[in-house]
């Protein structure tokens, strides 16, 4: 199931894609603290699990520093590859903790092995997941949005089934063109 996914290369060039695309945005806006240029300085990062499906894209994180001297400010885009710190690609840390609900115990033992898992790490994104990611702003503004409402003690797979679109299985057909 998810064993090819995760290892699907195209996938992760086209999460590189939209973060370049987030990225160019954000330097076209200039710095947001002084409106000067923003040059390139990119973070180094090393996503553990999956490193055989990712190319050199995956070994930095885009951010960029002020021109001005005298401010020379970081602004670090939104990126649909990294979460903050977390070391596991922002993917993994989703669908994992999704699929720890459905899976079989041979099936959550074979994924947690194969992204060289540890069982307390799961259990910590499960915490964060349920009890962190409803406490922050963003959560607080979206969540009125779902209908039904979304239940907590089932993130984030609660949010991926009300998730729809032309790309996704449970989306509307797409028209022959
Ligand atoms: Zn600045």
């Amino acid at each position: 199931m998810c064993q090819a996914f995760f290892n699907a290369a195209s996938f992760y060039q086209k999460l590189f894609q939209l973060d370049q695309a987030i990225a160019n945005d954000a330097q076209a806006a200039g710095c947001p603290h002084c409106g000067d240029r923003l040059l390139g300085a990119n973070y180094p990062r090393k996503p553990r699990g999956v490193r055989s499906a990712l190319d050199e894209s995956y070994h930095y994180r885009l951010s960029f520093c002020c021109a001005r001297d005298g401010c020379r400010r970081r602004t670090t885009p939104p990126s649909v590859r990294f979460f903050g710190r977390k070391v596991y690609l922002g993917v993994i840390v989703i669908l994992v903790t999704a699929l720890q609900d459905g899976l079989t115990e041979w099936r959550r033992r074979q994924s947690i092995e194969q992204l060289d898992l540890w069982t307390q790490t799961t259990a910590r994104w499960q915490r964060w997941w349920r009890e962190h990611v409803p406490t922050t702003r963003c959560w607080q503004a979206l969540r009125s949005r779902f209908m039904p409402p979304i239940e907590i003690c089932i993130l984030p797979g609660a949010l991926l089934g009300q998730l729809t679109g032309d790309d996704l299985a449970c989306g509307p057909a797409r028209s022959k063109a």
